[in-house]
C-alpha cells in the first residue's frame, strides 16, 4: 500500500476524495482526523483557477486584494514543513508563480482535448 499522500506516513488507513478536487488520496489516521489533504493536489487545483494576467497586477499568489479563489479553498487544511496549516498559510511558504501558470497554460494549449473526446 502507498504512504499517506498528505504527510508521508507509512500507515495509511484508507483512500478518500480530496475535498473540492476530482482526486482521491491515501490518508493516515492523523491527517484524516486533522481534515488535512495533500498540499500538491490542493495547490494544483488552485493553480487551475489562476490566469497569468492577474500576476501582472499582484505578483506571486496568494496576493492581497483581487481575490479570485473561493475562501473555502484557501481555508482547506494541509500539511507542510512538518505541521498542519491552512492552504492560505502554506501558499505563503510556497507561493504559486507566474512561470508555473504559464507552463500549465502551455501544456493545456498543446493537449488536443477535442481529439481525446472524439475517441470516446
Ligand atoms: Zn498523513
Amino acid at each position: 500500500m502507498t504512504n499517506c499522500e498528505t504527510c508521508g506516513s507509512t500507515e495509511p488507513i484508507g483512500v478518500c476524495c480530496v475535498p473540492g478536487v476530482p482526486y482521491s488520496a491515501a490518508y493516515c489516521g492523523k491527517c484524516f482526523a486533522e481534515d488535512a489533504s495533500p498540499f500538491g493536489i490542493l495547490r494544483a487545483n488552485i493553480s487551475c483557477c489562476l490566469s497569468t494576467k492577474a500576476f501582472d497586477d499582484f505578483g506571486e499568489f496568494p496576493w492581497e486584494g483581487g481575490q479570485v479563489i473561493a475562501e473555502w479553498a484557501l481555508e482547506e487544511r494541509t500539511y507542510l514543513d512538518g505541521r498542519y496549516m491552512t492552504m492560505k498559510e502554506a501558499l505563503r511558504i510556497k507561493p504559486i508563480t507566474r512561470i508555473e501558470i504559464e507552463e500549465f497554460d502551455r501544456m493545456c494549449s498543446e493537449h488536443d482535448f477535442k481529439a481525446e473526446m472524439d475517441e470516446e
